[in-house]
């Protein structure tokens, strides 16, 4: 017997197939390329082979129809081989087994669903074993259900004789056999039954007389068809994609002028008296431009110059409610959920104290945030430099985004 080591005999290529030349492209989007969690549903297994470092590389078998669905990380895998299905699932796995690259006859070779997002890797691992220690095995799982025929009664269903389950297994994929086995397999095919067509890699293997072993699968890995399984699909994924949260930072400062006169200046859109104008294009609100520019920042979309130029007139003596409100309006259309925003006022003068409330409420109703997601904070810079010496103020900003 062949003497491999561990490392060897471990190693396999993959087949995935996601679609046939047979299907056509209808106004729905195909359900493998539909969203589960962040991710396409075809994603999530090609995620899980490509993280094992025994997976050499995979032949991803599509409908050449459904190329522009394909997430740029899987086009551009190097790994990763696309190849046209044929007009069947079962031509389609032949195209992708004839699309190996540099197999070695003694190499295993996997076909899976793309349909089925939760093969895990340690039920993989298992086939690969039972594929180098029996030849060829598929994933398969204990039915517990009752299962029943029944025969149809014009409107009605009449049930028939239970099958005993003890002697079933449901099948999934991957399914798979060494390379030398496929290959003497579809030999015999060209010789015996040319037009055959297998719904498995395990069915087509008995057919062409070889033996397939049972590797233990379970349930999750189960294949989506139904509206009810995408459902399924959905609440899996959302458990176990890790939320896409987002902090922005946001930072201004402003100028007084130098003449002494009786004014209110906008902190956080509200007239505050003072002494000293703003020197600023806009209204110089320091906070709405600081919690602007954190905003931007979690949608990488510039900054509050790039969508209101000072050097453009039309945003002379601008309301920045305006500037905050296009920021939200942007990071909504990214299906971004502002859940807190976090604010560090710093200025001798004006005392913030007084204007707290009324800064807050006002907040509070741009952000449509209740008060305990707004954090306001004012401070000095105890007399030392610009702010310090009474010459302008300034505000820092964070907003946390949930994507
Ligand atoms: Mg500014």
């Amino acid at each position: 017997m062949e003497n491999k080591n561990i490392q060897e005999t471990n190693t396999f290529k993959a087949i995935i197939v996601a679609g046939g030349s047979g299907q056509r492209l209808e106004n729905d989007i195909p359900k493998q390329y539909h969203r589960l969690g962040n991710i396409h549903v075809l994603d999530w297994s090609i995620q899980t082979f490509l993280n094992m470092n025994e997976c050499e590389d995979i032949v991803l078998v599509i409908n050449p129809a459904h190329k522009t669905f394909l997430s740029p990380g899987i086009m551009n895998n190097t790994r990763i081989k696309i190849v046209d299905g044929g007009s069947t699932r079962f031509k389609s796995f032949i195209n992708g087994l004839r699309t190996i690259s540099n197999p070695k006859n003694d190499i295993a070779i996997l076909v899976h669903d793309a349909a089925r997002p939760f093969v895990r890797a340690k039920h993989i691992r298992n086939l690969v074993s039972n594929i180098y220690m029996h030849n060829a095995s598929a994933l398969a799982v204990r039915v517990t259900d009752t299962i029943q025929s029944f025969t149809k009664n014009g409107e009605s269903s009449t049930l028939g004789q239970p099958i005993n389950r003890d002697g079933h297994v449901a099948m999934q994929t991957p399914q798979g056999a060494l390379y030398s086995t496929f290959n003497a397999a579809l030999t015999w095919l060209n010789g015996h039954n040319p037009d055959g067509d297998y719904p498995d890699e395990s069915t087509f293997l008995k057919a062409a007389g070889y033996d397939v072993t049972v590797t233990t699968g379970s349930k999750d890995n189960f294949k989506i068809t139904s509206q009810d399984d995408m459902n399924i699909a959905q609440t899996i994924a959302n458990q176990n994609t890790a939320p896409d949260i987002r902090v922005g930072y946001g930072y201004d400062i402003h100028a007084f002028h130098d003449e002494i006169t009786d004014t209110t200046i906008k902190i956080g859109g509200i007239d505050v008296p003072h002494n000293k104008k703003i020197n600023a294009h806009s209204d110089g609100d320091v906070v709405l431009h600081a919690l602007t520019d954190a905003l931007l920042g979690t949608i990488g979309d510039g900054d509050i110059g790039t969508h209101f130029p000072p050097s453009d007139p039309k945003w002379k003596d601008a309301d920045s409610k305006d500037f905050i409100k296009d920021a939200i309006k942007r990071v909504h259309e990214k299906n971004g959920r502002i859940n807190h925003v976090d604010i560090c006022i710093v200025c001798e003068k004006p005392k913030i104290g007084p204007h707290r409330q009324d800064i807050m409420d006002n907040l509070a109703r741009l952000f449509k945030l209740p008060q305990d997601r707004i954090g306001l904070k004012a401070t000095t810079s105890e007399k030392m430099g610009y702010v310090g010496e009474e010459r302008g103020l300034k505000a820092y900003a964070h907003v946390t985004v949930n994507f």
